[in-house]
């Protein structure tokens, strides 16, 4: 069993060259995200894939995909900054003591 690799990308005149090079340079073809990443966010859909089956996978990430990218509970679970979406909430920022209180004079 092997691994099947798509790239959307339009016009190439060399498919062999081009994925040798996305290969080789460690980064996702447009949005230079790291390849690494990608590809194990690309594993955790074959996860959910294997773990519903087919159909079932497809009609629940449709209905997940009604939502929006940042909705969708598949994304979120193989992590939204792995797959490229800018979805992760903002850091909470961590509460500063006020100043103390000083007594009345
Ligand atoms: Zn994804």
């Amino acid at each position: 069993m092997g691994d099947i690799f798509m790239v959307n990308e339009d016009d190439l005149d060399n498919p062999d060259q081009r994925l040798a090079e996305i290969i080789q340079s460690g980064q996702r073809p447009e949005g230079n995200l790291d390849l690494d990443r990608l590809l194990h966010h690309e594993e955790r859909h074959s996860q959910q894939w294997a773990r519903a089956g087919h159909a079932w996978f497809i009609a629940q990430y449709g209905f997940e995909a009604l939502g929006g990218e940042c909705l969708n509970r598949f994304e979120e679970d193989a992590g939204f900054s792995d797959g490229g979406y800018d979805c992760d909430p903002a850091p909470v920022p961590t509460p500063t003591p006020g100043p103390s209180p000083t007594p009345p004079g």
